[in-house]
């Protein structure tokens, strides 16, 4: 008997694998997705905020079905001295002018599994416990998987299969992510009653709130980088991750644990997290800095899309990208499938759907801000001073002009924090 051929393989249950399972599935085509989870979302790591610009699109009742905690009413923004902090402008939005809200507190745990059963009620086939381990080629083409379990064949194999991507690695689209492409992000999830997370962070019951501390950590060898702690409110629990660059950690000679023990020992997060019990930690990569060629994310039968495409904008957020690129990547595959050519030239229509979506744009900026903030890395490094004296005067600038709240915030924190933290204490506020 003739071996099966499935329209698609959709190697990974994230985010960007179930949208581009759910999308294929809605059009009809045959497509499965290995999961190499006992259950979707099992492996899978976000410092928790859900943004729904993309999912609103696929599943516009989302907000009445899926597993969400809290609706994000604001951002509030600290660095971190040893003892002392500065505070910087917060703002909270009591009234969304959007319904459902833009962003909800989520764990993966529950929100992947939830998405990857509409893919699933769509008519998409899913495996879990079922690790890919290579593909399988034909006459200079993907064309399957090949599994622990056994072989799969398909037209087209997705690779939605996260930063480390096995199927980016196997047919040789992108070679592993190198460490200054990568950030290790460290989370612990702390159990804290729902009243006593609105009391400390005042929130109304369902409010919820993501506050951002920077501070600086340095070691044995003397050099000296920046951290960034994000906390989450989650409906009675709060998530509290801290992100380090793989390479700084490595110059400083600093254990990721310790970065976390001095970051809790700082009286003002001390006092947020008072009486909480540690229910888990995490600890996962994230990637930075777009893929240098777009070329890289399709190839004969295959294509690569969210963490495995690098799909993440320049503040790390991924779950909007994924989700956006997963979708590209099925309209891709039903084309060559209605084209009858899966081969590279053919799937090169990625390119212009990626761009109906805005992520060619989001490549372009995530791969300059990446280069930005490595000079920048350089210039804190020679001239602290300096460089503290133009972004200070930078943030007042724009905070004197009318922007939507949630850009400048994101503007000043990403712009001014981010860069500057290595010699705010250096250099002082003052
Ligand atoms: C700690 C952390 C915090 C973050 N916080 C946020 C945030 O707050 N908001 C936000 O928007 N984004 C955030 N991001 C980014 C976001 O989580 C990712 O961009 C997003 O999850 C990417 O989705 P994905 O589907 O591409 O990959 P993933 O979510 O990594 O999913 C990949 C899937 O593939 C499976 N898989 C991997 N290899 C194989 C294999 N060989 N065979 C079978 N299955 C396989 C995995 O088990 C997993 O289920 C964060 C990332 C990290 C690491």
């Amino acid at each position: 008997m003739a071996e099966h051929i499935h329209d698609c393989i959709v190697v990974g249950a994230g985010p960007a694998g179930s949208a581009a399972a759910l999308q294929l599935a809605r059009d009809g085509l045959d497509v499965v997705i290995l999961e190499r989870g006992n259950r979707p979302g099992e492996k899978n790591v976000m410092s928790g905020v859900l943004f729904t610009d993309k999912l609103r699109t696929l599943i516009p009742d989302f907000h009445e079905r899926a597993p969400l905690q809290r609706a994000i009413i604001g951002y509030e923004g600290y660095i971190l001295g040893e003892d002392e902090l500065l505070r910087l402008p917060a703002l909270r939005r009591y009234r969304e002018d959007v319904h459902p809200p833009h962003l909800f507190t989520v764990f993966r745990s529950q929100f992947d599994a939830w998405f990857a059963q509409e893919a699933v009620d769509a008519g998409a086939e899913l495996f879990t416990a079922t690790l890919v381990e290579d593909l399988l080629w034909q006459n200079g083409r993907v064309a399957g998987v090949r599994t622990a379990r056994g072989d799969l064949r398909a037209r087209v194999v997705i690779g939605a299969d996260g930063v480390n991507s096995t199927v980016a690695e196997k047919s040789g689209l992108r070679a592993p992510p190198s460490p200054d492409e990568v950030s290790l992000i460290v989370r612990e999830i702390l159990d804290l009653p729902a009243e006593q997370i609105e009391d400390r962070f005042t929130l109304r019951p369902g409010e919820g709130v993501i506050t951002l501390f920077t501070g600086t950590v340095s070691g044995p060898t003397g050099y000296q980088g920046s951290f960034y702690t994000e906390m989450y409110t989650n409906r009675d629990s709060v998530s509290m991750t801290t992100e380090v660059p793989i390479d700084v950690l490595l110059a400083c000679g600093v254990p990721a644990y310790d970065v976390l023990a001095a970051r809790e020992r700082h009286p003002h997060i001390a006092r947020l997290i008072r009486g909480a019990t540690l229910r888990e930690y995490q600890a996962h990569l994230i990637p930075w800095g777009g893929v240098p060629d777009l070329g890289c994310l399709y190839g004969d039968g295959v294509l690569l899309a969210g963490d495995a495409g690098k799909f993440t904008n320049t503040y790390g957020v991924g779950s909007w990208p994924s989700m956006s690129s997963g979708t590209a990547a099925a309209r891709a595959v039903k084309y060559a499938c209605e084209k009858g050519d899966f081969s590279r030239d053919a799937l090169a229509v990625y390119l212009e759907l990626l761009d109906e979506e805005e992520m060619v744009e989001m490549q372009r900026e995530a791969r300059e801000e990446w280069a930005d903030e490595r000079r920048q890395r350089e210039i804190v490094a020679q001239r602290p001073e300096h460089l503290f004296r133009i972004a200070r005067r930078y943030y007042r600038d724009r905070v004197s002009e009318e922007k939507h709240p949630y850009s400048l915030w994101g503007e000043a924190y990403h712009s001014l924090v981010k860069p500057v933290a290595p010699c705010i204490f250096a250099g002082r506020w003052n």
